[in-house]
């Protein structure tokens, strides 16, 4: 766990959040807001080109080749090949102080692009035995482009930056291929957060159903754990006209799938936190009088916190176990931990969100409930403090229920959203600093 740093004997612990409006630079912010206003053009062209040559997770060739040498005309040290495809790019200001870190995640979905925009996507590939087309259907083409913005912003004013910047370009957010390690995880493993170690990192994500110029965010656990399982029920093979004979898996299955359902609706403390256990396939049999001998269910389980999760497995082998055993079968459970919550250091989101507010306007700052998707940038958040939170990207005035959620083929996002998007990177690395100068920055030291 994080161990916050707050020096308290500077200013009294209810003061934190006004103070920390009062540690900026006025003149700083200023250059910068307007430096991202005039690379609004340049960043939307990157965009586009990202989103017509999308790359699939641990594949990112090209995409890591563009922003390298971006980073590179930017005078930083870039390093390659980090968690196989990622780009690190590191900008010292011209003043000491902490190290922080931008994360943006680089790869798309095999997904075919239904939009008709002048920059589709025509790219595809084979994934898992079918063809498919490749597409930026999560926004991280948004990502990538604000953030070689925002490095190019930093850059312009690195001689009075209080720190040091380090730029994560992250492959494979969505998943690694099968049988291959990626994603933050594997940046991590290599050192990612370390030389210059990290103090906090940030990072966005655009979100297609939330309207240009707002900012959402939550404290504490924002997205959730997810963890996938698999449930073999092995049953006794006979005869479908004599069941009696037999040991029936696929009517004992039907019951474990029964007493999943309990496990939210009677066992989670649901004002505490809600959970998901979802069985995603069930396959069982061949021909209408023959009962097999297996049956096999795949799930996903969505938590959030430490407690929940391990109930939630907990039942389910005890749900699937003891069910199986009073139907005279055997229930083999597997649980594969994948992504950790998505967990927003509570001391850095009080410190930050105020210049959030200042970036987007006061009432465009909007608290979100906590949201069942999964992210990886978790895996940062277990080492360092960090904040993640959610840009609008939907054009104003457009309603949710026709603007088409992630991981669609219509998925589309609005470009004007990318300055307010670059502005809210600067303000909170810029913002972070002077913070930290004073002495009242949350920090993983
Ligand atoms: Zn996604
Ligand atoms: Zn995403």
């Amino acid at each position: 766990m994080n161990k916050p740093f707050i020096c308290a004997s500077l200013i009294g612990l209810g003061l934190l959040a006004s103070q920390s409006l009062f540690a900026q630079n006025p003149s700083l912010n200023a250059r910068m807001d307007k430096t991202a206003e005039s690379l609004e053009k340049k960043v939307v062209a990157w965009r586009r080109d990202f989103h017509q040559h999308p790359e699939l997770g641990n594949r990112e060739f090209q995409t890591a080749a563009k922003i390298a040498a971006h980073l590179q005309s930017l005078g930083m040290e870039v390093k390659t090949g980090v968690g196989k495809t990622g780009v690190v790019g590191l900008l010292k200001g011209g003043k000491p102080g902490p190290v922080v870190a931008l994360r943006a995640d680089m790869d798309g979905l095999p997904v075919t692009e239904r939009v008709e925009l002048p920059f589709k996507s025509e790219a595809h590939t084979e994934y898992n035995g079918q063809q498919t087309g490749i597409m930026h259907a999560c926004g991280h083409d948004t990502h990538v482009a604000m953030l070689m913005g925002a490095a190019e912003v930093l850059a312009s004013v690195k001689n009075d930056l209080r720190g040091t910047v380090k730029f994560i370009f992250q492959p494979a957010e969505e998943g690694a291929p099968a049988g291959e390690e990626g994603g933050a995880k594997l940046m991590i493993k290599e050192g990612v957060l370390e030389n210059p170690k990290v103090d906090a990192i940030f990072g966005l994500h655009i979100n297609s159903q939330t309207e240009v110029g707002t900012i959402k965010y939550r404290p504490g656990a924002t997205m959730a754990a997810v963890d996938e399982y698999a449930i073999k029920i092995k049953g006794k093979q006979t005869h479908g006209a004599a069941p009696w004979s037999g040991v029936d898996p696929i009517v004992t299955s039907a019951q474990v799938v029964m007493g999943l359902q309990t496990i939210v609706s009677r066992n989670v403390i649901l004002t505490d936190n809600a959970a998901v256990v979802t069985v995603g396939a069930l396959h069982s049999g061949i021909r209408q009088n023959i009962i097999p001998e297996e049956a096999n269910m795949i799930g996903t389980i969505r938590t959030f916190s430490p407690e929940t999760q391990a109930l939630v497995h907990r039942r389910i082998n005890e749900i699937a176990t003891n069910i199986a055993e009073s139907a005279g079968a055997k229930a083999d459970v597997k649980i594969n931990i994948m992504y950790p919550v998505t967990y927003n250091d509570p001391k850095l989101t009080d410190q930050m969100a105020p210049s959030l507010e200042a970036v987007a306007g006061k009432n465009n700052v909007k608290l979100t409930p906590a949201q069942t998707g999964a992210e990886d940038f978790s895996f940062f958040q277990q080492k360092v403090p960090g904040f993640f939170y959610f840009l609008g990207g939907m054009t104003k005035g457009k309603k949710v229920e026709e603007a088409a959620p992630h991981h669609t083929p219509d998925f589309q996002i609005d470009e004007a959203c990318f300055v307010l998007g670059m502005k809210s990177l600067c303000r909170l690395t810029a913002d972070y600093m002077e913070q930290s100068a004073k002495g009242v920055a949350v920090s993983g030291k």
